[in-house]
């Protein structure tokens, strides 16, 4: 992903802090970066010394391209049907304003929850929550907090279905390298490393394949398969062979370049053993006289346990079917901020009160119809009291 065009996020915050205020909620803005404001709004509990429910949200967007979209994108237009369009209605400036209104609600209606309940406002999601959720994540603010239970955004759902996300997908770049030593043709660079992406290449067709052939008997979805994306190639000399520096941007064609080197971009679901599938592709990079290496990438990536005694999973579980909610157990099939409550053995959620509607996130013409925006608060009121009055 790329940078932000310089994102307003201190209006962003304040925007939050004002609405949290309205609802009746304490609030605190924390820098965790010089420019990176998180916004925390809370309310206390009754047993402030039990773990606290925290309802997480991003408040930055991806950019848009404003020539795609049927109306400005940042007017929030309404059609006919009720569909409000604008970046941000789906990821996930709904969810942050959901959450405070589901708190309005039931500070209005009289209920004192049992647990404390935070909402926190981050930058940066975007573009890896470096400078947002990781910092925040190792903040005394956020120890002090002793976080039960977090949850986080998921995605739209098409069918009448909620999709709850427990684990999510590594993101990995990976990057093969080969070199030759001697000037003869056998054996070049470009040569060894063709045979390592025609390998990797391979094993992204056989996991399409396991996609789409499980995907209706066993309910394979996206996020239980690995993918390979072949994102950049690089060989080729920049001077002849006399040794002058070719014309700008030039490559030459009648020099064999010493080294070769092509980036993956590799998505790993949680239910992966990950040392395991990088010695596999260490492997095949071997057999054909390359290295791969890893760029990047967090080998920690838990899950949150949905097994018949995890509690939180039964709470929110039971919240969901009280008000017959269809929930759908899923691995979010890209990133999200909950891999850092989880790589922390703190159970995440990600979910976001969508159905009925395709999914658009970081799409043109991204939108979510008022109806279920509204039906989301009343979701949230029921979830969020469920959890926070959660005894033990
Ligand atoms: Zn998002």
């Amino acid at each position: 992903m790329e940078d932000h065009p310089q994102p307003q996020n201190e209006e962003a915050v304040n925007f939050l802090i004002a609405l949290g205020k309205e609802a009746g909620l304490e609030s605190e803005v924390i820098e965790v970066h010089p420019g990176r404001p998180v916004a925390i709004l809370s309310w206390k509990g009754s047993d402030p010394s039990l773990p606290s429910v925290l309802l997480s949200n991003h408040y930055d967007v991806v950019p848009v391209q404003k020539d795609k979209w049927k109306c400005d994108p940042w007017a929030a237009e309404k059609d006919g049907e009720g569909n409000i369009f604008g970046r941000g209605t789906q990821d996930m400036k709904s969810v942050g304003i959901q959450y405070i209104y589901a708190l309005k609600r039931l500070k209005t209606e009289g209920y004192q929850p049992l647990r404390t309940i935070y909402i926190v406002c981050v930058p940066d999601e975007e573009i890896g929550g470096k400078l947002g959720m990781s910092l925040f994540v190792q903040s005394p603010t956020f120890k002090k907090m002793n976080v039960g239970v977090s949850l986080d955004e998921g995605l739209a759902s098409p069918d009448d279905s909620f999709k709850v996300y427990y684990g999510e997908r590594i993101e990995a770049t990976a990057e093969g390298a080969a070199g030759h030593g001697s000037r003869f043709i056998e054996g070049t660079a470009t040569q060894k490393l063709m045979g390592l992406v025609d390998q990797m290449m391979k094993f992204r067709e056989e996991q399409f394949e396991k996609y789409q052939r499980d995907q209706h008997s066993c309910g394979t979805q996206l996020g239980d398969v690995i993918s390979v994306t072949l994102t950049s190639l690089n060989a080729g000399v920049t001077r002849t062979p006399e040794g002058k520096d070719m014309e700008k941007g030039s490559i030459s064609v009648n020099v064999i370049p010493t080294v070769a080197k092509a980036g993956f971009d590799l998505r790993i679901p949680p239910t992966e053993n990950l040392e395991r599938f990088m010695n596999m592709i260490r492997g095949w990079a071997q057999e054909r006289g390359c290295t791969i290496d890893l760029l990047s990438g967090d080998f920690k990536n838990g899950r949150t346990d949905i097994g018949e005694d995890a509690k939180w999973w039964k709470v929110l579980k039971n919240s969901m079917q009280s008000i017959n909610l269809k929930v759908d157990p899923q691995i979010f099939p890209a990133g999200t901020d909950s891999r850092f409550f989880r790589n922390m053995n703190i159970p995440a959620f990600g979910f976001s009160p969508i159905n009925h509607t395709p999914v658009l996130l970081h799409d043109h013409n991204e939108y979510l119809n008022e109806k279920v925006f509204l039906k989301g608060i009343d979701v949230y009121t029921r979830l969020i009291r469920d959890l926070s009055s959660e005894q033990c």
